[in-house]
């Protein structure tokens, strides 16, 4: 999907920031991207860069989102990790740990994968 200019549907992520997770009003621009492929946000009402994905469980994984979304699918039709593992080449460790932390945030990582996932991709 295709993104044409105009508004960015992304909050501003910082505490003390008078629009902290606020859309109506927000000045946020797209400026550049992390090593592993994120996009970078700036606001410019606090001066902060912040990263797409922080506040979702991809925040502060190695891992790309595409690997993630890739490993998801093995999950969703019931591999196993070490399975996983042989597939994807991601220690079960690093698969292990990754499934823990989509559990215990459930709900959020829910909400994500809603809003970032294609319905036919899963
Ligand atoms: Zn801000």
């Amino acid at each position: 999907m295709a993104r044409s200019g105009g508004k960015i549907n992304v909050v501003c992520q910082n505490l003390r920031c008078r629009y902290y997770l606020k859309v109506k009003g927000n000045d946020i621009i797209k400026s550049g991207k992390y090593r592993i492929g994120h996009q970078r946000y700036y606001c410019k009402h606090c001066k902060t860069y912040f990263m797409e994905t922080k506040g979702t469980p991809l925040y502060r994984k190695r891992l790309s989102e595409d690997e993630i979304s890739n490993i998801c699918k093995h999950l969703v039709e019931k591999n196993g990790i070490r399975f996983i593992e042989r597939l994807t080449g991601h220690h079960w460790d690093t698969i292990g740990r990754l499934l823990k932390d989509m559990l215990e945030r459930a709900e959020q990582m829910n909400d994500y994968l809603i809003k970032n996932t294609e319905p036919d991709s899963i």
